[in-house]
């Protein structure tokens, strides 16, 4: 046993590893990464770690391992689950043999990303239980509690942490002893195996006699919790639980914990609601707690009012902080609340997320604005570091829906306006991801578009995870890299040009040509990340030819680029050599390591 300060995400990689997983398979998407990046970087030797293609490809890996009796973990974010749903529902129904548990990271806020949808309803709509830690030290035990769940009730179990315990960190007691869990291997059973309408019939009613002793398991489960005394009772979980014990301090109101939303803890539940005339539930996200007490309230006929989201006790969407818990328990207990004086912040300079200075994707926008300047054209854009597009002064994404959703919406926007060029932009990480189905429908479909496939050779949102491109695996192999190009052809994409954005010249002129084609035509910019790469060297403004106009900075928005007095500088920390402005500029007033 050792103490270290881990990060709740680290956490929960080494609590796996503990637990005896044997398979991890998983998609990046914050705040979920570093599950699988830690079980890869401390693997014993023993573990299979992989970046699967996408989460469904994740999670039907992991159902293989766990039908062969592997312990199994999948990691992604929320978003990630509306990918994977097809093999969870049915998987729900069939269930595993090894343990295996869906490690899914909630976003409350959202702060990176599309929705703010609550994992614990995933749980009750493919009725499969679900975890709900309160901290890094609970996740570091809960997980391995998670496996055992699964193995006990031969079904996988979803782990739901939020972004404040897989980014917070805490001083955790590492147990270096591991669970000893070798996979029996897979015995074949098609009654078992192989989902058929009357398997999901029997399955089905087996899974609603099941849960509700789940259920009852949960009601005495460790970190479900019923503490206190009183008239008025707060139930809570997740980190909303840590807010709570902090804002209480000395006061012991009847407290709830509730650490496993679904199967509901009914019993405990009961205990908690037993004598008490009112109860404020904090969570984030979306009521489940609250529905759940509200359900029991109604169905065992007591008379106790439940406050929380739904009465607008709590706010419907964010995230919960210490003092918007301060305040709403202030408030239910009739306690003195002061909103706390803060400082007065001085003025800041507004700082809209940029593109990278040195961004081969802003040259590749700039590219395709100018190809298409006077033409009538729709501008599909997707997920990663490249909606940053629809930035000014670039403002060349018109839609962004969800991943690989630019290609087939870029096809529906043509039914509409023939008369338009439709563009979609994927990066090459979503085209592997989720890309590829939206372009076969296009050349299936014989629809006009133009594919622009932004490739910098890495996942560069989530950290520079490999992918199928790269030619590396997680495991540290070098495979063999599928290459774009050749996809494209075989699917049959008749024009596919690779272009180098930084070359501004023949990148407009290869989006012109691609513009003029019929059918499905695809460029592929390619330029590799500058966060991975050496700076090519230093721009600088000769201010003796500077002639102020500051097309530099209006069409590019590079955030090296700005004005000093009426000459336009660069910022020498910040440029990273990618000469577009050199190209841009009409007086050839910018030079250095020309490329
Ligand atoms: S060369 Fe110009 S556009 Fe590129 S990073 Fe430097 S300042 Fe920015
Ligand atoms: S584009 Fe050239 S001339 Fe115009 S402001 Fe920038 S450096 Fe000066």
């Amino acid at each position: 046993m050792e103490k270290q300060f881990l990060m709740g995400n680290q956490a929960i990689g080494l609590g796996a590893i503990r637990a005896g997983v044997r398979v991890v398979a998983g998609y990046p998407g914050t705040p979920s990464t570093e599950i699988l990046e830690t079980i890869a970087k401390n693997n014993p030797g023993d573990v299979y770690v992989e970046w699967s293609v996408n989460e469904k490809a994740a999670l039907e890996v992991a159902a293989g391992a766990a039908y062969a009796g592997a312990r199994t973990l999948v990691t992604m974010k929320q978003v990630g689950l509306n990918v994977a749903s097809d093999p969870l529902m049915s998987l729900a129904y069939v269930g595993v043999k090894g343990g295996m548990v869906i490690a899914v990271a909630d976003d409350p806020g959202p702060i990176s990303s599309q929705t703010e949808q609550d994992t614990r309803h995933f749980a009750q709509f493919s009725k499969l239980p679900v975890f709900d830690p309160c901290s890094p030290e609970e996740a570091y035990e809960m997980i391995v509690d998670a496996f055992a769940y699964s193995e006990k009730y031969h079904t996988p179990v979803l782990f739901r942490p939020t972004t404040r315990v897989c980014h917070g960190c805490a001083s955790i007691q590492v147990d270096g002893e591991r669970q000893d869990h070798d996979p029996e291997g897979f015995v074949k059973d098609s009654s078992r195996w192989v989902i058929f309408p009357r398997l999901s019939f029997q399955n089905h009613k087996m899974i609603e006699g099941r849960n509700p002793r789940i259920g009852e398991d949960f009601s005495s489960y460790r970190f479900n919790e019923l503490t206190g005394s009183g008239k008025r009772g707060i139930a809570t979980g997740g980190v909303s639980y840590e807010y709570t014990r902090e804002v209480l301090g000395e006061l012991t109101p009847k407290l709830l914990k509730v650490a496993t939303p679904h199967p509901f803890p009914e019993k405990l539940a009961l205990e908690f609601l037993d004598g008490l005339d009112e109860v404020l539930v904090i969570e984030e996200l979306d009521p489940v707690i609250e529905r759940e007490l509200t359900y029991l309230c109604g169905k065992h006929h007591l008379n106790v009012t439940i406050r929380g989201k739904l009465t607008g006790d709590i706010p419907p969407a964010g995230e919960n902080t210490v003092e918007s818990v301060r305040e709403a328990v202030s408030r239910f207990l009739e306690l003195p609340y002061e909103a706390p004086e803060l400082p007065e912040l001085p003025s800041m300079p507004i700082r809209p997320p940029v593109l990278c200075a040195g961004c081969p994707h802003r040259a590749s926008f700039y590219a395709v604005k100018q190809a298409m300047k006077g033409k009538k054209a729709v501008f599909s854009g997707d997920i990663g570091c490249y909606t940053l597009g629809n930035a000014q002064p670039l403002d060349m994404v018109d839609t962004c829906l969800c991943m690989g959703a630019d290609v087939t919406m870029a096809q529906g926007l043509h039914r509409v306006e023939p008369d338009a060029v439709n563009f979609s932009f994927i990066g090459d990480s979503t085209f592997f991801a989720s890309g590829i189905t939206g372009v076969v429908n296009a050349v299936y479909n014989q629809t006009d578009i133009v594919l622009i496939v932004l490739d910098n050779s890495t996942t560069a949102m989530t950290g520079h995870q490999p992918h199928p491109g790269t030619g590396i695996t997680m495991m540290g192999d070098v495979s063999q890299k599928i290459s774009i190009p050749t996809v494209l052809e075989a699917i049959g994409v008749k024009h596919v040009a690779t272009v180098d954005p930084l070359d501004l010249k023949a990148a407009i002129e290869a989006v012109k040509e691609a513009a003029g084609i019929k059918g499905v035509s695809a460029v592929i910019f390619k330029s590799p990340c500058i966060a991975v790469t050496k700076p090519a060297g230093l721009f600088s403004v000769d201010e003796g030819k500077c002639i102020g106009c500051q097309k530099c900075i209006r069409e590019l928005g590079c955030p090296a680029t700005t004005m000093e007095g009426k000459k336009a500088f660069i910022e020498p920390s910040l440029c990273y050599g990618c000469s577009i402005c050199a190209q841009v500029c009409p007086v050839g007033a910018i030079g250095g390591d020309q490329k």
